[in-house]
């Protein structure tokens, strides 16, 4: 569904922090872009979504270039850390805004805000403001909000980074369901090696700009390609 071809980005135009990358994300798969803090990751998901344009390279979505397709015309979804729900809008209206963009009729608008309140388990909660939701249900929302008009694709930047443990370890559990159950391709950005383990059907290794390594959970685990591979999946696990 999406294919990077020789991609860098400088942000300064000296400095690389995305070098040469080549990377092709199937149909239907959950592919986390893994690595340490500064790695690359974000980058590469803001060029994917049209937020940053690369310094050089091609990135392809359903095999036609998208360099010069501006980001809402992409059929992205979007899901970030800090939720960015529209403070001012009920959680329906935050859900409706994307279809309206889109010039969606409004009988239809509300039968797909009904449909993804009820997928995240929040039916009922459409007539709140998100500060009177906790910060799990914020989080349902988002994930609701990107994934509402149906999109083939949703990129999710550390989406449970502000959880704590044991609502991350459930929000884990749902996405991965919500990914299985729509067949929708997701790439997923964490610094969270135990995260991309339990929830990728592959996971690029991201360290300075440089994919070291693209397997599947288990091969990552047992047959690191290299001692960076190695010693980043080893902490913490
Ligand atoms: P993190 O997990 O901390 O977000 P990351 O792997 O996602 O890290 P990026 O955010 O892609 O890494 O950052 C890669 C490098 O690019 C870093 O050195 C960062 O300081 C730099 N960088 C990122 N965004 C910008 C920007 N808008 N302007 C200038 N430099 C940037």
């Amino acid at each position: 569904i999406v294919s990077f071809r020789e991609v860098q980005k400088s942000y300064d135009g000296v400095s690389l922090v995305v070098k040469n990358l080549n990377l092709d994300i199937k149909r239907g798969e959950f592919l986390t872009m893994l690595g340490p803090s500064g790695s690359g990751k974000t980058t590469c998901l803001m060029m994917l979504a049209g937020f940053e344009a690369a310094t050089h390279g091609e990135i392809f979505l359903n095999g036609k270039p998208i360099n010069n397709v501006p980001p809402h015309k992409r059929g992205i979804g979007m899901v970030f850390q800090n939720y960015a729900l529209f403070p001012h809008m009920t959680v329906a209206e935050n859900l409706a805004f994307p279809l309206q963009v889109r010039k969606i009729g409004r009988a239809e608008q509300e039968a797909k805000v009904k449909r993804a309140l009820e997928m995240v388990e929040l039916a009922g909660f459409g007539a709140r403001r998100p500060a009177q939701l906790s910060g799990g249900q914020q989080q349902r929302v988002a994930v609701a909000r990107a994934l509402v008009f149906e999109p083939d694709l949703v990129l999710m930047d550390e989406p449970l980074g502000a959880l704590d443990k044991q609502l991350r370890e459930q929000m884990q559990y749902e996405i991965k369901h919500i990914h299985e159950s729509l067949g929708v391709s997701v790439v997923y950005v964490t610094h969270d090696q135990s995260e991309a383990l339990t929830m990728s059907d592959r996971i690029a290794v991201f360290n300075d700009g440089v994919i070291q390594q693209l397997s599947g959970p288990d091969d990552l685990y047992e047959n690191p390609q290299n001692s960076f591979v190695a010693q980043f999946i080893g902490e913490n696990n």
